[in-house]
């Protein structure tokens, strides 16, 4: 099995990071995927730059070799949708089943996704709960694909809807760039080396 983690990672921190290690622990995954999204669809585009994305993302899993990046999203322009990138990647690995990580604040929007059901035809998605966001109302599409047991995701390669906790980390990125907005030190919420390169290229400082 192979984990897809995708963002904007603007910048990436330690709520992304922990969430993406547990998971490769707890489904024995071949390979996680951190992937960048160029041009994220439905929200604010980025402050950074593609490229600085994916070098604080490089720098982050720079000494985790469980952790791997992969920058599909960043070869073309226009914008990325994961229903392709589910597909390209399904071609990689043809043997492997696929299991899209998303966020619950993520996963209520899932239904905006460009051809969302078809992503339920390339991948399993697996929903991390994260802090302060609970979901209290499946509709009948998601019910149906509902597993309560993890092992319930190997009968299949695809189609399945499971729900993960993760260590609650209250961490965004949101939250970063708006302390360094405000000249407060955001370390510990992300990578030393991460911080040093946003000071480096003064990244965030401005609205
Ligand atoms: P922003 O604050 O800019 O919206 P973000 O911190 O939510 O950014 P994204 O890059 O948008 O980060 O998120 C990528 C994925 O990681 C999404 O599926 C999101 O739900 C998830 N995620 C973000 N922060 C956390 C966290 N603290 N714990 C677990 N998952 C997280």
């Amino acid at each position: 099995m192979i984990g897809i983690f995708g963002g904007t990672f603007d910048p990436i921190h330690y709520g992304h990071l922990r969430s993406a290690l547990e998971v490769k622990e707890v489904f024995g995954l071949t390979k996680l995927l951190l992937i960048p999204s160029a041009q994220p669809p439905h929200r604010t585009q980025p402050e950074a730059t593609a490229t600085q994305r994916l070098q604080m993302l490089e720098l982050a899993v720079s000494n985790h070799s469980e952790l791997s990046v992969d920058a599909r999203e960043l070869a073309h322009d226009g914008p990325s949708y994961m229903v392709d990138t589910l597909a390209s990647l399904s071609e990689d690995y043809p043997q492997e089943s696929l299991l899209l990580f998303i966020g619950s604040d993520a996963f209520k929007y899932l239904s905006h996704w460009h051809q969302w059901q078809r992503i339920f035809d390339l991948a399993h998605i697996v929903v991390l709960t994260r802090p302060g966001t609970e979901i209290d109302h499946l509709e009948a599409f998601f019910k149906q694909r509902l597993c309560q047991q993890l092992t319930e995701l190997a009968s299949t390669k695809a189609g399945k809807l499971y729900f993960q906790p993760v260590t609650s980390l209250d961490i965004s990125a949101t939250a970063i760039r708006q302390k360094i907005i405000n000249q407060q030190n955001p370390g510990f919420l992300l990578p030393d080396m991460v911080l040093a390169y946003i000071k480096q290229h003064q990244l965030y400082q401005r609205h």
